[in-house]
């Protein structure tokens, strides 16, 4: 255990709070992050400052506190937003600037300096809560593009504070995060740290050359450093992991395998493939409908053969870009049915709506393959997860090169999503490969998913911010 107390700070906490005329309702809030971060937490213990869904006038800031753990040795103190904030900060500049440009969708960032003024105002609203929660000891642990001139507000006060950013999105190359018109202290704030953290080499090359581009700051790439304002900020990857026994004790349980037989029954037809994303045009959902398209357009014997489930989880609904998405989407899914639907045998099923956890394992066991094929994606748990679940059983997992794990899980077929053609004749070549390849490929897979799982990540952190040294990724 660490002998500093960690504080944790992220766009939303580990719970979401809603008023009503009966009281206050508390559930766990659902994100990959809270996943990951909510058992750390609770092994080291320490604080974790968020927002918690509520919102409130200009002057609250300080919602409450309430304990994480039942030992009472971690606490939620949670920020109050307001509503012009989430939509400035939060749809606006995060998710509608940050977000698509950093996924390299430079034409649907939308620079707006209103909303950058709000984004820097946010910022010292969460830096204001965490200095007033933690003290300069502690290590603070700052998550994601949301929050990335918090450091600046948290150095500015605290000039010897251990801070870490962990980026959980791409860094694109320097070119494109030029455009941001505010690029210079959006870095200026990261460099506040002493590690920033990404999921891939590629995102810390492309960090480091845009430092050294925008900024004229003295780098060194084959160590990783960057040296600022007389400190040395370490960057370095380190890919998120998954926790694989919590799969792995979903996959066992006779409950779970039956839904999945049930599921794969319904579905009819040889082969199930499957696609769960949120529903997000880095995604490359619309790709992948042309994919199966192609594929029943130019191998009509596969059409009653092969059903193909896409979960798509509703997200950032208010956003125009994500409303636009949906009815592509939905629209492509009518045609194809249409087009495709023979002998009472559909093709395509879609749900827009989250699974919970035990259902979506069901899914991921009833798939023959999974298709993870986004057009961009900073690391992608999907994949891990489906190796986690299948890793003693069977699965294929077809990849795109721009999902973050493709560095990692090198076993798993690949295929271009902007070429529905290739992305098509992949999954073919997938269904015809032989059980020796497939097993094969995913025993290779679920060894690394195993071995750089959640423990692993955290672990790998803490060294590398506590002792200045990293360990090596292992490629499987
Ligand atoms: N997920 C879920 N319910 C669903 C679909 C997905 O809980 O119906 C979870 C999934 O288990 C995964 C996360 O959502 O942990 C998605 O993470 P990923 O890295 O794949 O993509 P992101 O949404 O963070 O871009």
């Amino acid at each position: 255990n660490l002998d500093r107390r960690l504080v944790v700070v992220s766009n939303r906490g580990p719970f979401t709070l809603k008023d009503s005329d009966k009281g206050t309702d508390i559930v766990p809030s659902v994100s990959g992050l809270v996943s990951a971060l909510t058992p750390i937490i609770n092994q080291e213990g320490g604080a974790w400052v968020g927002w918690g869904g509520r919102l409130g006038k200009p002057e609250d800031v300080f919602g409450r506190t309430l304990p994480i753990t039942n030992r009472n040795n971690a606490f939620f103190h949670e920020v109050i937003l307001t509503q012009e904030e989430v939509e400035a900060f939060y749809e606006g500049l995060s998710n509608s600037c940050l977000w698509p440009l950093c996924h390299n969708f430079v034409e649907k960032s939308i620079f707006d300096i209103e909303q950058w003024t709000n984004y820097r105002s946010v910022n010292a609203k969460y830096a204001k809560t965490l200095l007033r929660k933690s003290n300069s000891r502690d290590l603070i642990w700052i998550h994601d593009y949301h929050l990335a001139l918090v450091p600046t507000f948290v150095r500015a006060e605290r000039p010897q504070a251990q801070l870490s950013l962990f980026w959980h999105i791409p860094f694109p190359a320097p070119e494109i995060f030029a455009t941001l018109p505010w690029s210079r202290e959006l870095l200026r704030g990261m460099l506040n740290c002493n590690l920033i953290a990404f999921h891939t080499e590629s995102y810390v090359r492309n960090f480091l050359i845009t430092v050294e581009e925008l900024l004229d700051a003295k780098v060194d790439h084959l160590t990783g450093s960057v040296f600022w304002m007389g400190r040395k900020v370490k960057v370095a990857a380190f890919p998120i992991g998954v926790d694989w026994k919590e799969f792995e004790a979903f996959a066992t349980k006779p409950e779970i395998r039956q839904k999945a037989q049930q599921l794969k029954q319904a579905a009819g037809g040889d082969y199930l493939i499957l696609g769960v994303d949120r529903l997000d045009y880095t995604k490359g959902i619309p790709e992948r409908l042309k994919a199966m398209e192609w594929l029943f357009e130019n191998y009509p014997e596969y059409r009653r053969k092969v059903t193909f489930i896409q979960i798509a989880v509703p997200s950032r609904t208010q956003v125009t870009a994500y409303q636009d998405l949906r009815r592509e989407v939905e629209e492509s899914v009518g045609r194809i049915n249409g087009r495709f639907t023979e002998d009472h045998h559909i093709p395509i099923r879609y749900l827009f709506k989250p699974l919970r956890k035990d259902h979506l394992v069901a899914h991921y066991l009833a798939a023959d393959m999974c298709l993870v094929t986004p057009l961009r994606d900073g690391l992608n748990l999907v994949a891990k997860e489906y190796i986690a679940t299948n890793g003693n059983y069977s699965g294929t997992l077809l990849l795109s090169p721009f999902a973050g794990a493709a560095n990692q899980l090198k076993e798993a077929l690949q295929a271009n999503p902007y070429s529905p053609q290739e992305t098509a004749q992949k999954i073919i070549k997938g269904l015809q490969m032989s059980e020796g390849e497939k097993k094969r490929r995913l025993h290779s897979l679920y060894k690394g998913v195993k071995e750089q799982d959640i423990t692993w990540w955290w672990k790998a952190i803490k060294q590398a911010w506590l002792t200045g040294s990293t360990i090596a990724v292992p490629k499987t």
